[in-house]
């Protein structure tokens, strides 16, 4: 799975720049669920990206509800997918 499942693909014209209206004017939705960012465990995680190269400097919010959302963002920005390993478990396979 890479991506938000709301990103239809192909997006339309609308869902585009809704998108990127968001990362401007941010709705309070988190988002990579889109659920009420401030809902989370953790209250809202804020992330602000400044696009020196696009818009003029301007500077793009995300909201995150959760680590784990903000983790699965990263994961799809960096080429990848977040896979979460549990602390145990992962010290568990490595004294076997
Ligand atoms: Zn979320």
């Amino acid at each position: 799975m890479s991506g938000p499942r709301w990103m239809s693909d192909p997006c339309t014209e609308d869902e585009f720049r809704e998108h990127w209206q968001r990362f401007l004017k941010p709705d309070g939705l988190c988002l990579w669920c889109r659920k009420p960012a401030a809902d989370g465990p953790c209250g809202t995680i804020t992330i602000k990206i400044s696009e020196e190269a696009i818009d003029n400097g301007e500077v793009f919010t995300h909201q995150f509800c959760s680590w784990e959302c903000l983790a699965h963002r990263f994961a799809d920005c960096a080429g990848g997918v977040f896979v979460h390993t549990d602390v145990n478990t992962a010290a568990d396979l490595h004294n076997e």
